[in-house]
């Protein structure tokens, strides 16, 4: 019998798993994720800095993690309300977005976006590390990825490892010198 024998390439995809159910607006969470990513780490801790934010209102027991996405520049058209046994939640209340129309997830001196890095460089993520409810679970698991994806990884790391040594200013400098040389 033949089969294919290419064998493509994995990658270890990491996920959160939020338990609702187990959190109870400690914020614990919070408290870490911004101290992590305070400069100098450790020097400070702001929730507003956090990459996790908690809606948090205690006299209708409502407590839902939600973790900080991507950037958008612009308001998005649907603005959605939910209700979840009983319980209504604010408008763009699940919305993982920094946007222009509020100011979560954004720095709070500088207005720039925030988004969750899962820690990175760390071994385990520090919000799932301080949660002591079990409500954030790491999980991971294995995922075949394209070969172009493998390259643009490989380079990318490339680029990050010569940003550290030359400085980004430094590579951005000579990308534009060989651009011209083409
Ligand atoms: S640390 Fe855990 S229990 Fe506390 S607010 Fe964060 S997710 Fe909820
Ligand atoms: S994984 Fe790290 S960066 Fe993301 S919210 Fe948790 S503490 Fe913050």
């Amino acid at each position: 019998m033949t089969g294919n024998t290419t064998e493509k390439a994995k990658k270890i995809i990491k996920t959160i798993r939020i338990d609702v159910n187990k959190c109870n607006g400690c914020r614990a969470c919070e408290m870490i994720c911004s101290a992590f990513h305070a400069a100098p780490k450790y020097s400070s801790n702001n929730p507003a800095r956090s990459r996790i934010r908690i809606i948090r209102e205690p006299l209708r027991d409502l407590y839902v993690p939600v973790y900080a996405g991507e950037y958008t520049v612009s308001e998005c058209a649907g603005r959605d309300k939910y209700t979840i046994d009983g319980k209504e939640y604010d408008e763009c209340a699940f919305c993982r977005a920094s946007c222009p129309s509020r100011d979560e997830f954004k720095e709070p001196d500088s207005g720039l976006p925030l988004k969750c890095d899962m820690c990175e460089g760390e071994e385990e993520p520090l919000c799932v590390k301080w949660c002591m409810h079990d409500a954030l679970i790491l999980e991971e698991r294995e995922e075949e990825i394209a070969d172009s994806d493998v390259e643009l990884e490989e380079v990318e790391t490339g680029l990050e490892s010569l940003a550290d040594k030359f400085g980004m200013d430094k590579i951005m400098d000579v990308l534009a010198r060989m651009n011209e040389k083409d």
